[in-house]
């Protein structure tokens, strides 16, 4: 059985202590590989790679850099084909949407870094009368620790690194081990691209072992994380006495508010798309969607009629809208999630079964699941479920929208359907969110700050804001 293991100096090693764990294919239950189950002492012959390999690269020219994450990002544009396949596999993601997002979006996450480093500048100060001038210096940190979850597994990982490495930093990194396949395939095209050894480390394993050791280590001064607002909180505790810096993307309970003036047809399809891509298993996802009373039956109509048409199936098969949930574990969290909502008295309107494909019989499927609720504070209103489980309920006035939507611990996006440019930024600035899509969803330009509010996480990721992240800025005050 193939072996993932660690990439450490430019080579591929074996965990030191010969452990490895299974690693299933979410669309059949099949154990397919085996994943390394690194401990502290790989992170630290990790983290030893990584300081041997700073002082040049932090030294190195912002071109050749550029240079080496340009010829990643083509790298992998070429190795699309394999790469898609294995994130579907890995992961349960319909092939199309990692054809379509996630390579591409690795792919672009290097391009994009590797322009904006030669563009990152910092501000100059002549303190007049004085004969003194102040600029700032951005250094690159050190050695910085990368952790990523496995519901985007190539493109979260990649987001991180390449502002990372852009910046001079050199980087122990650690995917989910849900997901470890594409961070594996990825340290072949690192020796293609000719990344200096070193440079880059990717440490498999679990997150209370090998990810511990990461943010626990004395040495490592920043720890990028994505992942679960629970795991976000721990890594804050273990890392702040330490004085780390970091940057922390965590949960989301993403309000989508439909405005009865809105371009109907549009709102329609992208809504279906917000709800259940990926199978709802993106940060982003609008889970809770709120409709305005007027509108609220004619949508519930349509919304279930499109909802009744996706097809649920093969990872592989052209045809399928939803594939597999990640794993059995977390199928299992997310059909507690929709019981315990019943439970609360929330009206199944689609949904809530598990799904048995024909000769995938022992994969982890589930049908997109609609529920209504009237109750903003039940457990299926304020909890994440990141499965595909979607609430509706309406409102009578703008001002009851904006409450029930901040009504969230979570404040990472919200999306407004509406035709009304007044309403659209007095919403926009009301809202309780790092990020506020109007009449779309998932627009992405790389340029712009992501990050969430509340539970939903600290700092920002994305554009300059992630190579300010990775860089430590020094005043230097000179007298002439
Ligand atoms: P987890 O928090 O469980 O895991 C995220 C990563 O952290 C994994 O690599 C995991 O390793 C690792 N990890 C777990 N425990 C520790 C620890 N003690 N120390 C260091 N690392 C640790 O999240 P999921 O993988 O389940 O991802 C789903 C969550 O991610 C959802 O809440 C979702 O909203 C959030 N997310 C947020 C995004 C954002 O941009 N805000 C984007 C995408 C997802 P392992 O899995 O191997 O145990």
């Amino acid at each position: 059985m193939q072996k993932l293991n660690n990439y450490i100096n430019g080579r591929n090693c074996d965990p030191l202590d010969g452990n490895w764990l299974d690693n299933y294919n979410p669309s059949n239950g099949q154990v397919y590989s085996l994943v390394a189950d690194s401990n502290a002492a790989d992170v630290e012959n990790a983290y030893q790679a990584a300081k041997k390999a700073y002082p040049e690269w932090s030294n190195s020219t912002l071109e050749h850099r550029s240079q080496i994450l340009m010829c990643l990002a083509n790298l992998i544009e070429k190795n699309l084909d394999r790469l898609a396949a294995a994130e579907a596999t890995d992961n349960g993601k319909p092939l199309s949407l990692a054809k379509t997002v996630d390579i591409p979006r690795a792919s672009a996450n290097f391009r994009f870094f590797a322009h904006a480093i030669t563009q990152f500048s910092s501000e100059s100060h002549e303190s007049a009368g004085l004969d003194t001038i102040n600029f700032t210096l951005r250094q690159p940190l050190g050695v910085v620790g990368c952790i990523s979850p496995w519901n985007l597994p190539l493109y979260l990982f990649t987001w991180k690194i390449a502002p990372a490495i852009a910046a001079g930093n050199c980087v122990v990194a650690k995917p989910s081990e849900v997901t470890p396949m594409t961070a594996y395939l990825l340290s072949e095209l690192l020796t293609e691209a000719g990344l200096p050894n070193g440079v880059l480390n990717i440490i498999q394993g679990t997150g209370p072992s090998a990810g511990q050791a990461i943010v626990q280590h004395p040495k490592i001064k920043a720890i990028s994380f994505t992942g679960g607002t629970k795991t976000g909180e721990h890594i804050a505790r273990t890392a702040a006495p330490m004085f780390k810096k970091l940057s922390l993307e965590l949960g989301g309970k993403n309000p989508n508010l439909i405005f009865a003036d809105c371009d109907y047809d549009a709102m329609l399809t992208t809504t279906v798309r917000s709800s259940f891509a990926n199978q709802g298993q993106i940060c982003l996802c609008g889970s809770r969607i709120y409709v305005e009373d007027s509108l609220y039956e004619k949508f519930k109509v349509d919304f279930l009629e499109k909802v009744s048409k996706l097809t649920v199936g093969d990872p592989f098969s052209n045809d399928t809208n939803l594939g597999a949930l990640v794993s059995r574990p977390h199928l299992e969290k997310v059909q507690s999630f929709i019981d315990r909502a019943v439970e609360d008295g929330a009206s199944l309107l689609f949904g809530g079964k598990k799904v048995t494909v024909p000769g995938l019989e022992k994969g982890y499927y589930l049908q997109p699941t609609v529920m209504e609720v009237t109750d903003n504070s039940c457990s299926i209103q304020q909890e994440e479920v990141f499965g595909p489980v979607v609430t509706l309920m309406k409102f009578s006035s703008e001002g009851e929208a904006l409450e029930l939507a901040n009504q969230s611990k979570y404040g990472l996006s919200a999306t407004i359907w509406t035709s009304d440019l007044n309403r659209t930024m007095r919403l926009s600035k009301q809202l309780e969110a790092g990020i506020v899509w109007v009449n779309t969803w998932l627009n992405r330009d790389l340029r712009t700050p992501f990050g969430g509010v509340k539970n939903s996480g600290m700092g920002r990721e994305g554009g300059l804001e992630a190579l300010r992240f990775f860089t430590e800025p020094k005043n230097i005050c000179i007298k002439y």
